[in-house]
């Protein structure tokens, strides 16, 4: 037997899983088809690695809508709390930001890969890079090792697979782990990109006259094609050439592709809300106020203080208000119009950018066939999985790291308690 434990991939679930399965005593293989590993964690939160998140372990799996309710077994093994004591015994100090979203003090990505990989390679992992694996080998019915693009074959009792989902490729996620699944005898439920742009053929999208403004502190809406909210998430989002993105859109993304799937509608409808902190009355007795104050100004002008520049003349067409009116003359009911659309902001969406542009991969190794406490397959012995590859998607702002970690951990863990 070459090794006790291979572990295939070295993302954040498979470097941890390394570390932990080495850490129980298993003589432990990390193979990675790349020249680096950990390259997607240093690209995650802008660049600077987004960690974990700091919230309980309630808010953790209320934010990862992908079946985060999985979690709870290998969060109380090594959940967030344990993975910042983990970085800190490192020597890598974090910090918390907004919504809990922890990074390393240096804002730097690499200090976190570095700690990562000099902790493999100090508990004795044998780590090879540009090393693809081609198969997991099966043999009477359990794992017998892995076979290496060049044909070479290692032999080892358990196989953690990690290798991550289809996004972004060019990290080395290709989703090569599905089929190595699928001939264990497992499901692979329906990918589907998360956490990605909208894209939208609005005219005003089309004309790319919002292209580049952002909103701060939102709220946006996804409703049903019956017209029922589906939900709502608050926070920037951002016009492009193509649609809207930023985090408060990335986060709604799920949830149109369900409801474009399920209903076969061409498009689904999208309301923002640009003062979410301020009801549909206030905010017509600040537009009645500002009528006054700004009587003699054409609207166009006199909404400047009230709504970015770009988008009151969208915003006045809707409603039927010519800009040019003088702000004394737009009749009651105008207003009261300009103040719904205000509050629900009407954007209808037709799709998304691709699986390999979005952030995170939705769908994946069926978790009906995965024990949660040990990540193990329930159809083949010594098979595990950890990580994207698993049927598992977050929010960005930390939850599909902390995910990995944690699952990378318990795979590591159970394959090295298992032999
Ligand atoms: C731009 C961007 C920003 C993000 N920001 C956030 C964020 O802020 N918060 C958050 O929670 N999540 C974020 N994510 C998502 C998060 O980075 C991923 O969910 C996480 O990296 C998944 O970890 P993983 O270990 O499962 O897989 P990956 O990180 O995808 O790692 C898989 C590894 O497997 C290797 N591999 C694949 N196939 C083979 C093979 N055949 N042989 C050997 N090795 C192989 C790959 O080379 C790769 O190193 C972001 C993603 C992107 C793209």
């Amino acid at each position: 037997m070459d090794y006790d434990v291979i572990v295939i991939g070295g993302g954040p679930a498979g470097l941890m899983a390394a570390i932990a399965a080495s850490e129980h005593g298993a003589r432990t293989l990390l193979l990675d088809k790349g020249n680096k590993p950990g390259r997607k964690l240093g690209i995650s939160g802008g660049g600077r690695c987004n960690v974990t998140n700091a919230g309980e372990t309630e808010d953790i799996v209320r934010h990862i809508p992908g079946n985060g309710r999985f979690l709870y077994s290998a969060f109380s093994r090594f959940g967030n709390r344990d993975i910042i004591a983990f970085f800190e015994g490192l020597g890598i100090a974090l910090k918390e930001e907004d919504r809990g979203r922890m990074f390393p003090v240096t804002d730097k990505a690499k200090s976190v890969v570095d700690a990562l990989v000099n902790q493999v390679r100090r508990q004795g992992v044998d780590m090879r890079l540009n090393a693809p694996a081609a198969r997991v080998l099966y043999e009477d019915g359990s794992v017998a090792g892995v076979c290496l693009a060049g044909g070479e074959t290692l032999k080892s009792r358990a196989v953690v697979i990690a290798t991550g989902g289809r996004s972004v490729p060019h990290t080395g996620s290709t989703g090569d782990g599905y089929p190595w699944a699928e001939e264990a005898g497992h499901t692979i439920t329906e990918l589907y990109p998360t956490e990605v742009p909208l894209t939208s053929n609005e005219s005003f999208i089309k004309s790319r006259e919002l292209q580049g403004l952002s909103l701060r502190d939102v709220e946006l809406t996804v409703w049903n094609t019956k017209g029922k909210r589906i939900i709502s998430h608050e926070g920037d989002m951002i016009f492009t050439h193509f649609g809207i993105s930023g985090p408060a859109a990335l986060r709604c993304s799920q949830f149109v592709i369900k409801e474009l799937k399920k209903s076969g509608a061409a498009s689904v409808r999208i309301t923002i809300d640009l003062f979410p902190a301020t009801n549909k009355e206030e905010l017509l007795e600040e537009l009645v106020q500002l009528a006054e104050t700004e009587a003699r100004k054409a609207a166009r002008n006199g909404l400047k203080s009230l709504l970015p520049e770009r988008l009151i003349p969208i915003a006045l067409l809707k409603v039927d208000i010519a800009p040019d009116i003088p702000c004394s003359q737009i009749g009651k009911m105008s207003w009261v119009e300009l103040a719904a659309i205000l509050k629900a902001f009407p954007v209808d969406v037709n799709g998304t950018l691709s699986l390999e542009e979005a952030f995170v991969t939705g769908g994946g190794v069926s978790l009906k066939e995965i024990d949660p406490g040990t990540m193990g397959s329930k159809m083949m012995p010594g098979l595990y999985f950890c990580g994207e590859i698993l049927d598992i998607h977050g929010y960005t702002g930390g939850y599909n790291i902390t995910a990995a970690f944690s699952t990378g951990y318990s795979a590591g863990r159970s394959a090295a308690l298992s032999l």
